[in-house]
C-alpha cells in the first residue's frame, strides 16, 4: 500500500487506520472524506522532534493550515504542540473559534487588506510573515494606533526553481511573494521594515514551492538564506533570530512516487545550515519549518460511489463518480496523479482501465485518467487515497453540489468533524 495507514481487512475492504471505508461509506454516505487522526498526529511528532533534536534553539514546526483548514485540525495542532500558518482572515477567525493560541499563529499573505491587518493585531497574532512594503506601512500605523510593537519577518525569495509545476513554484525571483535577494530588493525592504517604530522584525521567510522530494533546493535555499542573514548582519547592523523555511516536503501519491524521509531531510539541512552558518559566523538561528501536505496529505482518503460506467467503443471507458472537482480539483489545476482503490473489493484483478470522472458539467472534471481497478458497476464505491491536503480546503460548489462531510478516524473510533452541507446551506446567503 501506498502508505502505513492504509490496509486490506479480510472481507477485502480498504481500511484506513484499521477501520473498514465500506462500513464509513454506509454509515455517512457518499462522497466522504475521511482523515486519519492519529497519523496526522505522528506526522505532527515526526516533523517536530524532527526540528528540535537537529536544530535545536527553540526551532520548530508551524503546520501550513491552507492544506486543510476546519476547528478539529487546530485543535489537534494545538494539542500537538505546533503553531500554525493562516493566509487570510477567514482562518484566523476558524483557527480562534477552535481556541488555536493566538501568539503561536503565523499570517501570511501577499495581498493583506486593512481589516486583515486589523483583525490580525487585534487578535494578538504572534507574528506576521509581511511580503511588501504597502503591508509593512499599513500595519505599522495599525500597530501604532493600538499602542502595540507588531512582531514580523520578512518574505523573501531565495532564486530557486524547484522545477515542480508552475502554480506551486513560488520561490523563484519572478514571484508575486515576497522580495528578491537577487535584485537587492529584499535588503531594500529589510531596512525599511528596521525603520518603523510599531513593528519588531524577528528575522526572515522564504518557501520555494510545494511537492518537492529532492533535498538539493532545499540545500540551495539554506544556503543562500544564512548567506543573507550575514549580509543583511554586515550592511544593516540587524542579526536575525528567526529564519522561516517554508514548507514543500513532498508526499507519495502514486506507486511511482518516492517516499521522501522526513527525518534524514531535516537532519540533512540541519548540518548543511550549521556549516554554513559558522563558515560565515553566524549563529544558527531558530529555525522554523512549514509542512502543510506533508502532515495531512496521506491521512485522507475519500470514499466515493460509482454511479456509471460506459465504454465508448474503439475509444476508452469511463467510471463516473457521485463527487468530482468540486471535492477535488487538483487533477483538474494541476495535472495531479491519483490513487484509486476499489474500496470493496481489493483483491479483485485490477484489469480494467478507465478515466475516474466527477459529476460536473465539464469535460476536465477527472478525478484520474487511466486508472487501473476491477470492472466496477454501478453502486460500488472507490476510494481516492492521498486526499487530505488541498482537497476539503479547496473544494467549491460548483453546479451547486454540496461539499462532503469530515469524518475523523482514529484508534477510539469515527466522528464526525465537518458535517455534510445540505442545499439549505448552500442557499442560506442568497437574498
Ligand atoms: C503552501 C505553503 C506551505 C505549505 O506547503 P506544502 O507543500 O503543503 O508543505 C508552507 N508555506 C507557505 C508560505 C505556503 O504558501
Amino acid at each position: 500500500m501506498l502508505h502505513e495507514n492504509y490496509s486490506v481487512n479480510a472481507a477485502g475492504h480498504l481500511c484506513l487506520n484499521g477501520a473498514d471505508t465500506t462500513v464509513l461509506a454506509e454509515k455517512y454516505g457518499t462522497p466522504l472524506y475521511l482523515l486519519d487522526e492519529d497519523y496526522i498526529r505522528a506526522r505532527c511528532r515526526l516533523y517536530k522532534r524532527a526540528m528540535e533534536k537537529y536544530f535545536g534553539n527553540g526551532s520548530s514546526v508551524l503546520y501550513a493550515s491552507k492544506a486543510n483548514s476546519f476547528k478539529k485540525i487546530y485543535r489537534i495542532i494545538d494539542e500537538e504542540g505546533l503553531g500554525t500558518d493562516v493566509v487570510s482572515s477567514g482562518e484566523l477567525y476558524t483557527a480562534l473559534e477552535a481556541g488555536f493560541p493566538a501568539e503561536r499563529i503565523f499570517f501570511h499573505g501577499n495581498a493583506k487588506t486593512d481589516e486583515d491587518i486589523r483583525f490580525g493585531v487585534e487578535s494578538g497574532v504572534g507574528c506576521f510573515v509581511a511580503d511588501n512594503y504597502d503591508e509593512l506601512r499599513r500595519l505599522d500605523k495599525c500597530a501604532g494606533e493600538r499602542g502595540v510593537k507588531q512582531k514580523l519577518i520578512l518574505r523573501v525569495t531565495p532564486g530557486i526553481d524547484t522545477h515542480t509545476f508552475e502554480a506551486v513554484n513560488t520561490g523563484k525571483v519572478d514571484s508575486k511573494f515576497g522580495a528578491a535577494i537577487e535584485t537587492g530588493q529584499a535588503m531594500e525592504l529589510t531596512e525599511k521594515a528596521l525603520a518603523f517604530k510599531n513593528l519588531e522584525l524577528l528575522g526572515f521567510h522564504c518557501h520555494v514551492g510545494s511537492q518537492v522530494f529532492d533535498p538539493k533546493p532545499f540545500l540551495d535555499t539554506a544556503e543562500i538564506m544564512i548567506g543573507y542573514l550575514a549580509a543583511v548582519r554586515d550592511s544593516l547592523g540587524f542579526t536575525a533570530q528567526l529564519l522561516d523555511i517554508g514548507g514543500g516536503f513532498g508526499v507519495r501519491y502514486v506507486e511511482s512516487d518516492p517516499q521522501l524521509d522526513v527525518d534524514a531531510t531535516i537532519h540533512s539541512i540541519a548540518e548543511y545550515m550549521k556549516a554554513k552558518c559558522s563558515a560565515l559566523g553566524f549563529p544558527l538561528p531558530k529555525v522554523l519549518m512549514e509542512p502543510g501536505r506533508g502532515i495531512v496529505a496521506a491521512a485522507g482518503v475519500t470514499v466515493y460511489t460509482v454511479e456509471s460506467v460506459k465504454t465508448i467503443t474503439g475509444f476508452k471507458s469511463y467510471a463516473a463518480i457521485d463527487g468530482g472537482m468540486t471535492d477535488n480539483p487538483r487533477y483538474a489545476l494541476y495535472r495531479s496523479q491519483y490513487t484509486v482503490y476499489p474500496a470493496g473489493n481489493m483483491n479483485a484483478n485490477p484489469d480494467f482501465v478507465c478515466d475516474v470522472v466527477g459529476r460536473c458539467c465539464e469535460s476536465g472534471d477527472i478525478i484520474c485518467p487511466n486508472a487501473r481497478i476491477p470492472m466496477p458497476k454501478s453502486g460500488d464505491l472507490l476510494a481516492v487515497a492521498v486526499t487530505g491536503a488541498y482537497n476539503f480546503s479547496m473544494a467549491s460548489n460548483y453546479n451547486s453540489i454540496p461539499r462532503p462531510p469530515i469524518v475523523m478516524v482514529s484508534g477510539y473510533g469515527d466522528h464526525l468533524a465537518v458535517r455534510r452541507e445540505s442545499f439549505a446551506d448552500m442557499t442560506a446567503r442568497q437574498l
